[in-house]
């Protein structure tokens, strides 16, 4: 439930409010709007039972949510969320591009990889040091060692690290090097993991799964919220369909939808979509004319050579090439994405 407050009301009102809630053992989130300000009830709602919260002072009305997620909807907080990773904001005006190799492989190939995405406008490194690969026998990542090779290209170029987690172990590991854990396609319902990762205020980048709803993925950031991390930025990454053309189908209606339903913000992954790095250019922009607030892709120094995904890695060039195209296209959207360092 949200308590809506009037355009008038005094802030000694929303803390009145707040008083009555919290004295019951519920929580409160306030979310302070340009025009109102808006109470939303964490907990159990029957915990209020009769107390007729909407004669206090300031209040307008008292909305139930109809949806099962509460806190990632736009019911709870009409507002777009920002994410602030280390200064780097995503969901404002600034597109955001997350761009690196599949796996971190070595020193040499993530370094040659973080410079060459850092000189065309990248704000992240991406790489994986934990991979969930579909078969046991294919490169699992080289783990600690990887991340440790992440955090040495960060001190390098300066870069934000985002890099996935697969267990509760690796989010206790990962924590010392990365600035944004990445939570899998294929751990999107681990619940025992996203709670781990709600009791971090890490901010988190959260893929929706290949065989996700959208509901399904709301409730389940709900999972990560619900445990006090705020920082979540959803990614569409393509979803299981019967088109076999490419890996998957990239759900472009998600980033509207997920706009209209939820304040979070929403990037987009082209690579594990496509599967293929011929379409990763017009993908990229596809989602970034329907409202992504930025993008992950998969960049690799020599991608015929890379040891996991290597038909969808982008070379540096190419990748150069597709900032280049973006910097263009955010002017007319009405974003900014500066090519170039
Ligand atoms: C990845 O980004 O490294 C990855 C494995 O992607 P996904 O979880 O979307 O398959
Ligand atoms: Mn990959």
């Amino acid at each position: 439930m949200v308590i809506v407050m009037k355009t008038d009301s005094k802030e000694s009102d929303i803390q009145e409010v707040s008083k009555i809630i919290t004295s019951l053992g519920l929580g409160v989130h306030i979310s302070k709007g340009s025009e109102r300000s808006i109470i939303g009830v964490i907990g159990d709602k029957r915990k209020l039972g009769d107390i007729p919260l909407e004669l206090m002072p300031g209040v307008e009305k008292l909305v139930h949510i109809a949806e099962s997620y509460k806190l990632s909807g736009k019911t709870f907080k009409p507002e777009p969320s920002i994410v602030d990773v280390n200064g780097i904001k995503i969901g404002g005006k600034e597109l955001v591009v997350m761009a690196g190799p599949c796996a971190v492989e070595s020193q040499e190939q993530i370094l040659e990889a973080a410079h060459a995405v850092k000189k065309s406008g990248a704000q992240f490194l991406r790489g994986g040091a934990y991979k969930p690969r579909t078969s046991p026998y294919a490169f699992q990542g080289l783990e600690e060692e990887g991340l440790k090779l992440l955090a040495e290209a960060k001190k390098a170029t300066g870069l934000q690290i985002v890099s996935e987690v697969t267990s509760e172990k690796s989010v206790e590991i990962a924590d010392k090097y990365v600035d944004m854990f990445q939570v899998g396609a294929r751990n999107v319902q681990n619940f025992q993991l996203l709670r781990e990762i709600g009791r971090s205020k890490k901010p988190v980048l959260f893929k929706r799964g290949s065989a996700t709803t959208i509901d399904e993925w709301l409730n389940a950031a709900e999972y990560i919220m619900n445990e006090g991390n705020y920082n979540v930025v959803l990614c569409e990454r393509g979803i299981r369909t019967f088109e076999t053309a490419t890996r998957n189908t990239l759900d472009i209606s998600a980033v509207p939808v997920v706009k209209h339903l939820s304040h979070l913000p929403i990037i987009v992954d082209p690579s594990h979509a496509a599967g293929k790095s011929i379409y990763i250019n017009s993908l990229s922009k596809a989602a970034i004319a329907s409202g992504a607030d930025g993008l992950i892709v998969e960049v690799h120094p020599n991608p015929k050579c890379a040891l996991s995904d290597a038909a969808q890695q982008l070379s540096p060039d190419e990748f150069g090439s597709l900032c280049k195209d973006l910097s263009e296209i955010s002017k007319i959207l009405g974003r900014e994405f500066k090519y170039g360092t």
